[in-house]
């Protein structure tokens, strides 16, 4: 993870280890260091906590560390969406984790050579180590942040809304302790001057009043720069006001699509057109208050059919073009969400290594309306449009926070604009013109093309050698499976 996006899971298992007397080390890895000097040596117990996107890597690491005596577990998004395929490669997998199986592992974790085994909580834990108990294990990858210096709190788990592509939408919502909350923030202010925070919750905006309340008593306004998702329907000029005088910097709200969705934007009655238009003005609002402004999308959703919604998307973006535009490619990620039941149902899940499940790699959902070269073009010509020399202009020219115009800036010039682009464009090319990679597409070949297992190869570098066996493939329809078996 880059260290401004570090996880707060990691630290808060490693402060419960030391406080079981354990000795911790905790590495965030952001992909710039040397693993093979940066990991520890002569270790008994590992915790890796991964996303899809990183679990070979994680798989590689923990087949490292088993040949060298240690008991692994593995955490996190991957743990939670893909907890069959991991038992394989990992001597323990958690699903939901809170001190007590945490405390239980540490007592008895014996190696188990012959098959994993899934320990989860019943819930998610309701309460956290507080960001002085963390700050051991914060500051060190703060260090390896840039110029901006970002932590990481939690004031919720979970959310009330039932979005189904959503991992959180069987999440019961479960608000955190505000005096926690206010000690934390008082005790940034001993280690920043104006301290930067991302809240991690899923939907910031739920218990609004409490969360500004705990913001508002823990230090004068404007104490502090904050980062946080919402959903539009919270975004009231009401409570953009209090946002605003708070000191928050930057909302993610996701729009998702024009035709469905809409219960998190208070649109669902409406589609099409008249959402472009209620949506841009309610943007609109937002940047009175707010200089950042990022706005999220799904596309290939199967309500989209057609040019309509990709045109939309880019009316959206000339009435709003001070918003950065954040695109994902429909992606179902294992057991994460109800919905991923049906696509594999009818059999539209395609095996697409996890190294490529980040939300634009690779699409492992087989679109309903369109054909892959016909939705690749139309993602490519929106990813265009969205990083134009004319977008990026209108982008520039609109935002008058400086801070937000650099950061504009350097994302539509990094991998996240024109380096998707460049993929996008490849990925088009090999199916146009190369029929075993299409078939892959079409679900009528499980054979992977060289194209992504050389990237694997080049991803994983030396890491590579210590991928188990067979751990590139997975079973697509292992929830499905298991949901039948039982
Ligand atoms: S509002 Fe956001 S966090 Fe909540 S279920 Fe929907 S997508 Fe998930």
């Amino acid at each position: 993870m880059h260290a401004n996006l570090q996880s707060i899971m990691p630290q808060v298992i490693a402060t419960w280890c030391e406080q079981e007397g354990h000795e911790v080390t905790m590495i965030c890895y952001t992909g710039q260091e040397d693993l093979s000097k940066a990991l520890p040596q002569g270790i008994n117990l590992v915790f890796i906590s991964a996303f899809t996107q990183a679990a070979l890597l994680a798989y590689a690491l923990s087949n490292f560390f088993r040949s060298q005596g240690a008991v692994t577990v593995l955490g996190g998004p991957h743990a939670r969406c893909y907890p069959d395929d991991a038992v394989q490669y990992f001597d323990y997998v958690f699903g939901f984790t809170n001190k007590k199986t945490i405390t239980e592992l540490l007592n008895d974790c014996t190696a188990r050579p012959l098959g994993g085994k899934y320990i989860t909580a019943s819930s998610q834990p309701g309460s956290f180590c507080g960001v002085e108990e963390r700050w051991k294990f914060i500051e060190p990858t703060l260090k390896k942040a840039p110029l901006l210096k970002i932590v990481p709190m939690l004031g919720s788990v979970g959310c009330p809304y039932t979005c189904p592509f959503c991992i959180d939408s069987t999440v019961p919502y479960q608000p955190l302790d505000f005096q926690v909350i206010k000690k934390d923030l008082q005790f940034l202010l001993s280690k920043f001057k104006k301290p930067w925070v991302a809240w991690h919750d899923p939907n910031f905006g739920i218990r609004f009043d409490e969360n500004m309340e705990a913001i508002a008593t823990a230090a004068p306004p404007k104490s502090f720069h904050f980062i946080a998702e919402s959903s539009l329907s919270v975004l009231t000029e009401k409570h953009l006001k209090v946002l605003r005088d708070n000191g928050f910097a930057a909302l993610l709200p996701g729009i998702e699509s024009w035709y469905e969705l809409g219960n998190k934007s208070r649109t669902s009655h409406m589609s099409g057109e008249q959402k472009v238009k209620q949506v841009s003005e309610h943007v609109r609002l937002l940047f009175d208050y707010i200089p950042y402004i990022q706005t999220n999308f799904v596309l290939g959703l199967d309500s989209d059919e057609g040019s309509e919604p990709f045109e939309l998307t880019k009316r959206f973006i000339d009435k709003s073009p001070n918003a950065f535009p954040g695109y994902s490619l429909l992606t179902a990620f294992g057991e994460a969400a109800p919905l991923n039941l049906e696509y594999q149902k009818a059999g539209r899940v395609l095996p697409f290594p996890f190294h490529f499940l980040n939300n634009h790699l690779a699409m492992n959902v087989k679109p309903r309306n369109y054909n892959w070269i016909d939705f690749y073009d139309k993602v490519i010509d929106l990813t265009a449009y969205s990083f134009s020399a004319k977008a990026l202009y209108r982008r520039f020219k609109n935002t008058p926070d400086l801070t937000s115009r650099w950061m504009n800036f350097m994302r539509a010039i990094s991998s996240e604009g024109y380096g998707r682009l460049r993929f996008y464009r490849q990925v088009r090319k090999h199916l146009v013109e190369d029929r075993s990679f299409r078939s892959y597409f079409e679900g009528e070949t499980n054979r992977l093309p060289a194209f992504y297992s050389n990237i694997i190869k080049k991803d994983l570098g030396v890491w590579y050698q210590w991928l188990p066996q067979g751990a590139i493939a997975h079973n697509p329809n292992a929830y499905l499976q298991k949901q039948r078996a039982q």
